[in-house]
């Protein structure tokens, strides 16, 4: 999934922080204490892979721009991963705000969209990039360090490619959404395993991130030109592989060789897929993800 080059994407809400400040996190102890007290926020959870990423922190290959103005059209989110995500950010906009207006519904767009560097300071603690992109539901805001998609294909094996990156806003998008609609009150988001408020809110947001993809290559900017062009097979291939990656069952194989179902929070690869392709085939009504199995 590519954006038309000629759409205008330079109504995507987003900023940028920390590029070049030097706010590299060293040491697994350090990470495993703001991993802590950064718990309550909506995020891939990549605790039990926690030690592997310190030396990496703040060291992003993916070539963020220096000024996020110069992120105006299609062809500059086809060849720039933030613009990637200011475009994005203009698509899942325009995709829910349409949703939720033909619900007679109002919405709000998420505070900010935050691509961060190192660590930064949230309504829900300190986040370095060790901690995934999330969502914050204190601040209203979503937060990325790209050079996570680096992590994805390096750390996780994933193929990567536009919509796996994508993907990965539109879950985190998703948890706004939940948010707006009031889904997260009354959870237990401490608990875990494979039932829990947690996995079940996950995967609400993974059915949430395929109901935009099914329709995002005809969510039309302000003058009409459809953002995206047509999804391909090879990337929707490309979305459920990243989604598998990020399944709970596979980061705890990868991390120690044991997977232990009760400490689940996300959901296990097979849910992960199962449920983008639930929200890809039917759209955000279908994706009730509180009532029978998952
Ligand atoms: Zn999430």
């Amino acid at each position: 999934m590519t954006f038309n080059p000629d759409s205008n994407i330079g109504g995507g809400k987003i900023s940028q922080r920390g590029r070049g400040a030097g706010l590299a996190v060293g040491g697994g102890g350090i990470l495993a204490l703001i991993l802590a007290i950064a718990s309550p926020l909506l995020g891939v959870d990549l605790t039990p892979l926690s030690g592997m990423f310190g030396g990496d922190s703040g060291q992003s290959q993916t070539g963020p721009v220096d000024n996020l103005e110069e992120c105006q059209t299609g062809a500059d989110a086809n060849s720039n991963v933030a613009c990637l995500m200011k475009g994005a950010a203009a698509s899942l906009d325009a995709y829910w705000s349409g949703k939720f207006a033909q619900q007679g519904i109002s919405y709000r767009s998420p505070a900010d969209f935050v691509l961060f560097t190192g660590s930064t300071s949230t309504g829900c603690g300190t986040a370095s990039s060790a901690t995934g992109p999330f969502y914050c539901p204190n601040d209203e805001t979503i937060y990325v360090d790209t050079s996570f998609f680096d992590e994805l294909r390096t750390q996780f094996g994933a193929n990567g490619g536009p919509l796996a990156e994508m993907y990965v806003v539109a879950h985190e998008w998703g948890h706004h959404i939940q948010n707006v609609l009031g889904t997260m009150d009354n959870l237990n988001l401490q608990a875990t395993g494979p039932e829990s408020d947690s996995v079940r809110l996950e995967l609400q947001a993974d059915c949430y991130g395929g109901s935009w993809a099914k329709d995002a290559s005809t969510v039309p900017d302000s003058s009409g030109v459809p953002f995206l062009e047509p999804i391909t097979q090879d990337q929707i291939n490309d979305a459920l592989n990243a989604a598998s990656v990020i399944g709970d069952d596979r980061i705890q194989e990868q991390a120690t060789g044991q997977v232990n179902p009760e400490s689940w929070t996300h959901g296990s690869s097979a849910e992960r897929v199962k449920w983008f392709s639930v929200g890809f085939k039917s759209g955000p009504t279908a994706c009730n993800t509180f009532s029978g199995d998952l």
